[in-house]
């Protein structure tokens, strides 16, 4: 694998736990999972596998942000 970041190639990559910003549907969600890890710069991506943990970390992570918001919403729609 050829780092992106740094243009490091061979070995540099390793397993790593990261938690990082996902964006889904114009939410910001933190998730955590295992990464792709440059050792020499810190970039990192994601394999097939690692992308749909993430993937599924983070719907679920927004459905539970849709079902906390709606009584704010359903009180914010009677103000006024
Ligand atoms: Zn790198």
């Amino acid at each position: 694998m050829v780092c992106l970041c740094c243009d490091g190639e061979g070995d540099n990559f390793e397993t790593k736990v990261q938690t990082f910003e996902q964006r889904f549907k114009g939410e910001t969600i933190m998730v955590t999972g295992e990464t792709q890890t440059c050792k020499k710069c810190g970039w990192f991506t994601l394999t097939v596998d690692q992308l749909n943990t993430v993937l599924q970390q983070t719907k679920r992570e927004y459905a539970k942000r849709q079902l906390a918001r709606l009584p704010v919403d359903l009180r914010r729609g009677q103000k006024g």
